[in-house]
Order: C-alpha cells, then structure tokens, then sequence
C-alpha cells in the first residue's frame, strides 16, 4: 500500500487498489467534541452521560424520566452537474466558507431519497435540473459526524441561475476548477476522481478525518 501527498498536503494512503480505490487522508488534529445535550427535550431536566443498561457506549441520559438519546451521524448530499463537459459550481453566500465555490448540495431531508435530495439541492441552489443521477462517490466526514453521498449527473438544458444561498453559480471547465480552492476537501476529492475517470462505474470512498 503507498503513500503519498496530495495535492492539499494531506497524507494520502491508498487502502485498496483498482479502479475503487479507497483513499484514507488524515492529518494529526484532535478531534471535535461531538454534540453535548445539556437539557431533555421531554422534560427540561437535565441530562447526563452514561452507559445505558445493555449498551456499550455512553448516551445523552435524562436524570429524571430517563430517556436516552441517541445520536447518528448527520446525511449530506451533493451532485456533480454536467453541461456539455463542464461542471457546474456554486460561490457560497453562507458561512461556513462564505466566498468559496463548492459542488451543489446540503443536508438529506426527511421522506425523500438520496436522489432525490441532491436533484433539489441542485434545483434550489443552482435552479439547473438534473437527470440521470448515479451514486459517484461517498465521503465518510468522521469529525463532523457527516456522512456526504455525492451522484453525478447530466443538466437537461443550460438554465441555471444563483439561489439564496450562492452568490453566484457557473460553469466551469473540469481542467480549471482543480486549479482552484474549493470550500470543502470532500468536494474536490470527488472532483478529482471525476476527472480520472467520470464514468467508472463503481464508487469511490473517503474518509476525512479533519476539514
Ligand atoms: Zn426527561
């Protein structure tokens, strides 16, 4: 298994060869706390840490009605909208990475598909639409608690325009966009993949173990 430096510096070790590889970049960096519940939401008292019964690791536990709360890692999807060779990207308009441009995407909501989820976000950040939307790649964000599927797919048409979120949205050449710095490393990753080989057929993997 090699090793070697990507492009940001990250260590980058190739944990498996072929055309799945599945990349592990890490960088020495405490990780974040995960979220700390101070408060029921049942009942207002407070809550403490503790290995519930028949469990093995510690859980958000009310002292007074005794619920316990558990606590999953959150869903985030993002698409790679193709037109025609070229990629289109938004410059955010909210922090974190306010300036930034990124892939289209956000967090899973409740009752629809993952597919379905990064089609809207597409829709809502960019208006572009997108069709034939296949899973490219999964990016497993162990200190955000985040776990980001990212589809590629083909705009119908070239209609796009900026929504709340982004200050701008464009289309970009794959050629140039990997010269730039993206807001987030498990957008470029995907990116870099894409460009490799953008019909692969299989799914890339990453784990990131800090932004
Ligand atoms: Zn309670």
């Amino acid at each position: 298994m090699g090793s070697k430096n990507g492009r940001c510096g990250f260590q980058c070790e190739l944990l498996k060869t072929g055309p799945f590889a599945i990349l592990r970049w890490e960088k020495n960096q405490k990780h974040k706390e995960p979220f700390q519940m101070k408060h029921c939401s049942e009942c207002g008292s407070r809550t403490l840490k503790k290995i519930p019964e028949g469990d093995n690791r510690e859980r958000d536990t009310c002292e007074s009605c005794g619920r316990i709360f558990y606590q999953s890692s959150k869903i985030v999807v993002v698409c790679i909208p193709e037109w025609q060779g070229r990629i289109l990207l938004c410059r955010r308009a909210i922090e974190p990475r306010r300036g930034h441009w990124c892939l289209p995407g956000g967090y899973l909501e409740t009752g629809e598909t993952l597919e379905e989820g990064a089609s809207r976000e597409v829709y809502e950040e960019t208006f572009a639409s997108v069709e034939n939307l296949k899973l490219f790649s999964k990016a497993e964000l162990i200190h955000l608690n985040l776990v980001m599927f990212c589809f590629q797919g083909k705009m119908k048409n070239a209609s796009f325009q900026a929504g709340q979120e982004c200050l701008e949205v464009r289309l970009f050449e794959m050629s140039e966009l990997l010269e730039m710095e993206l807001a987030f490393n498990a957008h470029r990753f995907s990116l870099e993949a894409y460009a490799r080989e953008p019909d692969s057929g299989g799914i890339h993997s990453f784990r990131i173990d800090q932004d």
